[in-house]
């Protein structure tokens, strides 16, 4: 592997730049005509343009980056996540090639892609599932519904980022749910197919970092907690999780393992599980691909997360193994998007024109822009992730609250304002979080019932 291309824009094209920088690697950013000053083209050694503004016939065009690919004569490819992160044809495309695709092989994407068969794959490895039901349409989806009992969520098999579910409280509002959430999911994910599951009241979302090389390793890197949500998406996150002790952590860390197994799983992965009230975990979904809140992870285990990702697909094996994995200290991360909190979180974009990142002890900046830089409004409004490390948590947190007071970023509104809001919260303070509290009670307006 010589020169790798970045299917991707933004923070984590710059994140994969960066990676490869540290391995040697010569890098080719890809953008659309609304990214031409874009900081992951300012970064890279080559820069290939693969289309207009509109994602479709940019970053998720197939042919447009294998275009750049052939151009650039890049030799492998990675896809960041979102766009074509967890497309089993694009990784398949790479491999016909001869590109190296930088993630897992199409087959694991294949079979975790679609969270309905994602679930038959975990319940077979023996991990526990939310109580629910295959693919279900029509009057089988009435039937299943009464079976499983109520408040249930209709889901997109392909869905993602929070979109393509709903909830249902009760009969009457099956119809009506599984009506739009199959067109909404037709629309944005190209498939219709739902499945129901039983609704986990105020769960924790708790999630397992796993790692595999071609040579049959499956190593865990602990968990993280991304139970702060708005939307299903996530806001910030943490590792470790609050109250996760040590046997509960080998519990979920083994059924991740499993999981990965089943499917063969080479390159980073995410097992994403509900954590309930009684300390049961179910798993989810598995995210095929590097995650957004990575590099909490990274900072308590210090492991680079994305450069071990790359030499895996060189074929080389994990350079650690299991019981060189210790969790040391807490970090936290806040995902600055470019959003108007005041304004039911409308979407912000413009021109950067003032922008000073925090520094100091315990921070780390992971930023797609810089001062000058344009946020165009074609694509997820995430602009920063702003991660904090200390030797414990109230440290973390101490650093976090300092760091978003010194950050500064003017031309644009971001979600900064909702962080310190967040980081002040009383049971935020006290760990006591679950995915309906930053909905429920810290924002602004009339409460939200999930
Ligand atoms: P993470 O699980 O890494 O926290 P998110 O759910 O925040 O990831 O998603 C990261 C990015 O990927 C967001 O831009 C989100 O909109 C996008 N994304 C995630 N899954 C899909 C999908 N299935 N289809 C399209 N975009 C997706
Ligand atoms: P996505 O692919 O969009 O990330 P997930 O299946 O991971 O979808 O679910 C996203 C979020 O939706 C979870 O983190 C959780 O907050 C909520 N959620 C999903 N399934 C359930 C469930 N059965 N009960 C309660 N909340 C759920
Ligand atoms: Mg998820």
């Amino acid at each position: 592997m010589r020169k790798v291309l970045i299917a991707n824009r933004g923070e984590i094209a710059v994140r994969v730049i960066r990676a490869c920088r540290e391995l040697g690697l010569r890098t080719v950013a890809v953008y659309s005509e609304a990214d031409r000053s874009s900081l992951h083209v300012a970064m890279a050694d080559e820069a290939v343009l693969v289309g207009p503004a509109p994602a479709r016939q940019s970053y998720l065009s197939i042919p447009n980056l294998m275009r750049a690919v052939s151009e650039s004569g890049a030799d492998a490819v990675h896809p960041g996540y979102g766009f074509l992160a967890e497309n089993r044809d694009f990784a398949q495309v790479c491999e016909l090639w001869g590109v190296k695709f930088i993630g897992p092989r199409p087959e694991a994407i294949g079979r975790m892609g679609g969270k309905a068969v994602a679930r038959q794959t975990a319940q077979a490895a023996g991990v526990p599932v939310v109580p629910g039901t295959d693919p279900v349409a029509g009057a089988q989806a009435v039937a299943a519904a009464q079976e499983l009992g109520y408040p249930l969520m209709v889901k997109a098999s392909a869905g993602g980022g929070g979109r393509g579910i709903r909830v249902v409280e009760g009969p009457h509002e099956l119809e009506a749910a599984l009506e739009r959430a199959s067109s909404e999911a037709q629309a944005a994910f190209g498939s219709s197919e739902l499945y129901l599951e039983r609704l986990i009241v105020h769960p924790r979302h708790v999630e397992i970092q796993v790692i595999a090389d071609e040579h049959g390793h499956v190593v865990t890197l602990g968990e993280r907690e991304s139970s702060l949500q708005r939307r299903r998406q996530k806001v910030l996150e943490e590792a470790p999780a609050v109250g996760v002790t040590p046997a509960l952590r080998q519990e979920m860390s083994d059924a991740a393992a499993r999981v990965a197994r089943a499917v063969d799983y080479v390159s980073a992965g995410t097992v994403e599980f509900l954590l309930d009230a009684e300390g049961r975990f179910y798993f989810i979904e598995m995210n095929t691909r590097i995650q957004v809140e990575h590099a909490c992870t990274e900072l308590v285990t210090g492991v680079d997360i994305v450069k071990e990702q790359i030499r895996v697909a060189q074929g080389e094996p994990l350079s650690f193994g299991q019981e060189d994995v210790q969790l040391r200290g807490w970090a936290i991360e806040c995902r600055i998007n470019a959003e108007n909190p005041a304004r039911d979180f409308a979407p912000s974009p413009g021109v950067i024109t003032e922008y000073r990142p925090p520094g100091g002890p315990g921070i780390r900046v992971d930023a797609g822009v810089a001062a000058g830089s344009v946020i165009p409004p074609f694509y997820d409004s995430m602009v920063a992730k702003l991660l904090s490390w200390g030797r414990d948590r109230p440290e973390a947190i101490a650093r976090m609250r300092r760091a978003l007071d010194e950050f500064r970023i003017e031309g644009i509104h971001t979600t900064i304002p909702l962080h310190q809001r967040i980081l002040e919260d009383p049971r935020f303070l006290a760990g006591q979080v679950h995915t309906s509290l930053l909905e429920a009670s810290m924002m602004p307006g009339p409460t939200r019932v999930t």
